[in-house]
């Protein structure tokens, strides 16, 4: 029996990890990626004696998934856990940062929230359930108070998600807290007693997971999976359209300036979800709708490098996000250089910051040199600047991120029925089952595994 043929479409994280996953257990697999490098949004430049990142910074250890990998590909003793101090995280309130309290006595003690914000938090077990859909601003404030929402939650979710609370569904975009409310009753009482229970999995919820990336950054690990899938990876190979055939499925697509076409027993599509309704809008018309509506805000990512006498504070942590409220035109920064050992030369530090977003798109697409100036501005506001920076440079995605607003779960529900009328077609990307690396990876796991169960 031939070994089972199946094309991946798309060459990001998720869409590499699910070849691999296939190529080892004997699947004859190709990975077709428009770009001329695999790994999507995952990028990591060293310039200058900078090491910076386009994309994700960091990765949180939520799933076992990581950690087999990673040993499979040889590249555990290439990972960076960050920095203790780096636990500590902060918000912007009244133009002063605020660190985030890590236990009931921080919480007690901290300047973040009011004294009647804080009596308000010890209302939320008698809040009872939601009866419908809701969006993450009306579960925060219903549960928890508006001041939660606007000096936790809202900083939270831009820093995710870069997304909007009033149009992310609570139940697709953080289905753990939704958990909690329909099992507990409350997240209080569901954060207490379910301590035990979640002690015992296997798989770590985001803030209890240990954070990582590499000696020389994130792209590490879509490198090392371009490496082991070797002539599998099929770089500047743009698809231009699936469709089912008798028994299989043909993709059509252009490499290397020609036209191809080929056809094969299964295919994963692994491309955002506006590329992926493009491709099937022929053939599924009905799903390709839905998909074409997935949100994608814009995100500029601004990379800024400073010698460390100028600055006026210490980089004592993670970083700072900034509540929608407090009005500034950034969504937040990350330290990099206090994270892990190696991002700049001796004696500099290099900052990130994040503009745009779906709270204020318009940033992102100012031109280069205003976002480095709108960055450094406000970093300067902040951690107080003495010098503009040494270095500096800006990754733009015109579309970044999905947003998993209201109704997106029967987006989601769309993609599973049509998976179910077509067997031998997944969908293996990140407006499926969570944007984060470890999401990511495990879809991957998860979607390979659903593959091989169908094998002859
Ligand atoms: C600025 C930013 C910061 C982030 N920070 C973090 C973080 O700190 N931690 C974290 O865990 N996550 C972070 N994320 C999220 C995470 O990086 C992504 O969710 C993840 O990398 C997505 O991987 P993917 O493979 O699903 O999609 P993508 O990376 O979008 O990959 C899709 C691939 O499909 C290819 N493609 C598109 N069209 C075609 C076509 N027609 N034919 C063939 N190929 C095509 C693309 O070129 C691309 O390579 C961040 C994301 C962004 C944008």
């Amino acid at each position: 029996m031939p070994a089972m043929k199946v094309a991946v479409v798309g060459g990001g994280i998720s869409g590499l990890a699910t070849a691999y996953f296939l190529a080892r257990s004997g699947c004859r697999v190709v990975v077709l990626e428009r770009e001329a490098g695999a790994g999507g949004t995952i990028r990591s430049y060293r310039e200058e004696g900078f090491l910076w990142e386009g994309g994700p910074n960091s990765a949180a250890e939520t799933t076992p998934v990581i950690d087999e990998l990673l040993g499979a590909l040889g590249i555990r003793g290439q990972r960076l856990y960050t920095a203790e101090g780096a636990k500590r995280r902060y918000v912007l309130r009244a133009g002063r940062l605020h660190a985030l309290p890590t236990g009931p006595a921080g919480f007690l003690s901290t300047s973040l929230w009011s004294t009647r914000g804080k009596l308000r938090l010890a209302l939320e077990p008698f809040v009872p359930r939601a009866r419908h859909e809701e969006s993450v601003a009306e579960f925060v404030s219903r549960r928890l108070g508006r001041e939660f929402l606007d000096y936790a939650i809202d900083p939270f979710v831009a820093g995710v998600y870069a997304g909007n609370p009033r149009r992310l569904s609570v139940q697709a975009a953080f289905p753990k807290l939704y958990e909690l409310e329909q099992r507990y009753g409350s997240l209080i009482k569901g954060a207490l007693l379910g301590a035990r229970e979640r002690r015992k999995r296997p798989d770590r919820a985001r803030p209890a997971a240990r954070l990582f990336s590499f000696r020389d950054g994130m792209a590490t690990l879509p490198n090392a999976l371009v490496a082991a899938l070797g002539d599998a990876v099929h770089a500047g190979a743009r698809v231009r359209g699936v469709a089912a055939t008798g028994g299989g499925f043909r993709i059509v697509f252009d490499e290397a300036a020609a036209h191809g076409e080929e056809c094969f027993d299964a295919v994963v599509l692994s491309v955002p979800a506006y590329v992926a309704a493009d491709l099937i809008r022929d053939w599924l018309p009905a799903l390709a709708g839905r998909l074409a509506d997935v949100k994608y805000p814009p995100v500029a990512v601004a990379a800024l490098g400073y010698r460390r006498a100028d600055l006026r504070r210490e980089l004592d942590g993670f970083g700072y996000l900034v509540p929608e409220v407090e009005q500034r035109r950034i969504l937040g920064t990350i330290w990099n250089s206090s994270l892990f050992p190696g991002r700049a030369p001796e004696g500099c530090v290099v900052l990130t910051s994040f503009l745009g977003g779906a709270r204020q798109p318009e940033y992102a697409l100012r031109p280069e040199e205003e976002i480095l100036h709108l960055a450094h501005e406000e970093n300067a506001a902040v951690i107080g600047l003495g010098a503009p920076p040494m270095f500096s440079r800006v990754q733009r995605w015109r579309r970044a991120i999905p947003q998993y607003n209201l109704g997106h779960l029967a987006t989601v529900a769309t993609v599973e029925e049509a998976e179910g009328a077509h067997p031998g077609f997944y969908v293996c990307s990140n407006y499926r089952g969570g944007i984060a690396l470890g999401d990511c990876l495990a879809g991957a796991k998860r979607t390979a595994e659903r593959v091989l169960d169908r094998a002859p």
